[in-house]
């Protein structure tokens, strides 16, 4: 198995692309501590690995430094060590013109997105130097390689704000063999539509789109939270061991096409 021995933590692991790259990770013979805001979805996803499943539920909000800090300390404090950090919490929040975007609308979204981002960073940086490591970055096409998402204003710089964040990072951290890198999905099914409010949204909109064939290498087909979770796998083993300070974008060419005024929420 790939991530034997190894200790992984995976944010916003009760849903989505955390929990299927959890269940990959921990397939793949590392101790995961999946961490999430949301009690009830840990709980199902632990029921679901089963007794032995060596996944350690952890309830935190990313966005306060408290509990990210205590949430880590308590992570390493049964597993002994820390080897990979899957930076993955997300909302997609409020969807609006930017003239009638709300500021604590806005702060919510770059809360949880990019200082969660920093604070799993920064209080779980101090072990993955013990002896090296991997961080994966959950980032997205939207504030990357497309900007047409109408009203996503705040979730985009959120985005642009975790590659920069992982870079400079990436840098910083390659004495202590710590590797840092980015994967940057297109669509992908799962449950983020629930975080999404939008509002008035077609203000914010360029009369352009696709009328069909958005994603080119599936006839449209969005993407699947265990085909971002393969790739995380492979940037969190040893597989990857020269690749640091990169985003990988999974997106089935559909960020390729340029501005194509896409209304999905990625
Ligand atoms: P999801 O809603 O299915 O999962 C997100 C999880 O994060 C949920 O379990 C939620 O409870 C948790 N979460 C939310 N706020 C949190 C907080 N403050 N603290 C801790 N946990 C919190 O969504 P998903 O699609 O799996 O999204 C995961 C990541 O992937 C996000 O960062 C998102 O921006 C990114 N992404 C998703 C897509 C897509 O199309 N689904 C595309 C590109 C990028």
């Amino acid at each position: 198995m790939i991530l034997d021995g190894k200790v992984a933590l995976v944010t916003g692991a009760g849903s989505g692309i955390g929990r299927a790259t959890s269940r990959l990770l921990a397939q793949e013979g590392a101790r995961v501590a999946a961490l999430d805001l949301a009690e009830p979805k840990l709980r199902t996803f632990v029921a679901e690995m089963g007794p032995g499943g060596k996944v350690l539920p952890v309830v935190v909000d990313v966005s306060d430094p408290e509990q990210v800090r205590r949430a880590v300390e308590q992570v390493v404090g049964t597993f002994g060590r820390l080897d990979v950090v899957v930076a993955n919490a997300g909302i997609n929040g409020v969807r609006a013109p930017i003239s009638s975007l709300g500021p604590d609308e806005w702060d919510r979204t770059l809360a949880i997105n990019l200082r969660g981002t920093f604070l799993t960073l920064k209080y779980t940086v101090p072990h993955l130097s013990e002896r090296g490591g991997s961080v994966v970055v959950m980032s997205s096409i939207n504030g990357t390689r497309t900007f047409s998402l109408a009203g996503a204003s705040a979730y985009a710089a959120s985005k642009a704000g975790q590659v920069a964040l992982a870079k400079m990072a990436a840098l910083e951290l390659a004495k202590h063999r710590v590797r840092v890198n980015v994967v940057c999905p297109g669509a992908i099914a799962s449950d983020i539509e629930q975080s999404t409010e939008r509002r008035d949204v077609a203000e914010a909109a360029e009369p352009v789109a696709f009328p069909e064939g958005n994603i080119p290498l599936t006839d449209g087909r969005m993407g699947t939270a265990e085909e971002v979770a393969r790739v995380i796998l492979f940037l969190a083993s040893d597989a990857s061991n020269h690749v640091t300070g990169t985003e990988v974008f999974i997106d089935g060419a559909e960020s390729l096409m340029g501005e194509t005024g896409l209304t999905e929420d990625t």
